[in-house]
């Protein structure tokens, strides 16, 4: 019986072709495909989650922004590091699985590094020669950051030399024009970022609107001037915020995606309700003693890698944002399109 009405609905379905309504059978094809891409989009899905879970993936977990100055041969303060010091921490980032992004990645949410690894930030402050000098030909004078960042990188494949410089007039101690444009050229055409840190390096702390944007407007403009360069974040004096803490992220000629501070914890991922671009924390780097007990690199690293459920964790999918199931409720709405819980 049943065989029999199948039958029938067949020889409908054949009528109607013959019938000349051709329109059924691409109805029919474009259903089938639709399922198909419906099968094919859940399966892929199901294997990208399984993948995540394969290595742990966490990104709503904690991003370290590190924090450096000057890297010179005699510290003048604890935010100074020797050139072996800094060696040094490069090369326990690189062991622990870290791999460099810039800052505006972090801050827009393009973290693309291979799956398991764990995103890092470093942060140079002040634009001082000690981060960055060129020798005649345009090469790296030895012992600069960018120097030794490069070596380390060359010996590490995965450890990208990837940084954010954030400027103020002092130009990495270059005072003519065509001197500040080869540095700010240098910079970003060796794929590094650059950050806006105020002309004078004042603190924006209870000044009027006015001082606050001529302080961000004019380095904003001339850093675009020398590199065509848009910075992408400002780092604040001091880690101190403006009056209005929007004021650090949109002026008539700035337009920031995130303003950093100047201490004391791991960063929350962009992904996670915890982050606010109004404020991100950045950490000192400096072994753990003194004031640096508990809330500077060394500390905060030891920290990630005993809470390695608390820290950022990729899954290799620029495209997807992976975690836990049970982390859910900190996902950030603008990224549910890209969520994929485990
Ligand atoms: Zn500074």
């Amino acid at each position: 019986m049943r065989l029999g009405i199948f039958r029938g609905l067949g020889l409908l379905a054949a009528v109607a072709i013959l019938a000349g309504c051709d329109s059924q059978p691409a109805t029919v094809k474009l259903t089938d495909t639709k399922v198909d891409a419906a099968a094919k989009l859940a399966a892929s899905k199901a294997a990208k989650a399984k993948a995540a879970a394969a290595v742990k993936a966490n990104e709503l977990g904690q991003i370290p922004v590190l924090m450096f100055h000057r890297i010179i041969d005699k510290p003048g303060t604890t935010d100074d590091r020797t050139p072996q010091q800094f060696r040094a921490d490069l090369e326990r980032l690189a062991r622990e699985g870290y791999v460099p992004i810039s800052a505006a990645e972090m801050v827009t949410g393009k973290i693309d590094i291979p799956a398991g690894k764990h995103p890092v930030v470093l942060t140079f402050d002040d634009s001082s020669p000690s981060q960055l000098t060129l020798n005649e030909v345009g090469v790296p004078a030895p012992n600069t950051a960018v120097s030794i960042l490069k070596d380390v990188a060359a010996k590490h494949p995965g450890f990208p030399a990837k940084a954010t410089f954030y400027v103020t007039r002092d130009m990495f101690g270059k005072s003519i024009r065509e001197e500040q444009a080869q540095v700010l050229g240098w910079l970003r055409d060796n794929g590094f970022d650059i950050g806006n840190h105020t002309r004078d390096h004042v603190n924006l702390r209870g000044r009027s609107h006015k001082e606050v944007e001529e302080q961000i407007g004019s380095i904003a403009k001339e850093i675009f001037a020398l590199s065509s360069v848009r910075p992408v974040s400002i780092a604040l004096p001091y880690g101190n915020q403006p009056s209005k803490k929007e004021w650090a992220l949109h002026g008539k000629l700035y337009n920031h995606k995130g303003a950093f501070l100047a201490g004391y914890t791991p960063a929350p991922a962009p992904f996670s309700k915890a982050f606010d671009p109004l404020g991100i924390p950045r950490i000192k780097v400096m072994e753990k003693k003194g004031d640096c007990k508990q809330f500077c690199s060394e500390a905060w690293l030891d920290w990630l890698k005993s809470n390695p459920d608390m820290r950022y964790t990729s899954d290799g999918d620029a495209s997807t944002v992976a975690y836990p199931k049970f982390k859910t409720p900190y996902l950030r709405k603008a990224f549910v399109k890209w969520s994929l819980p485990y």
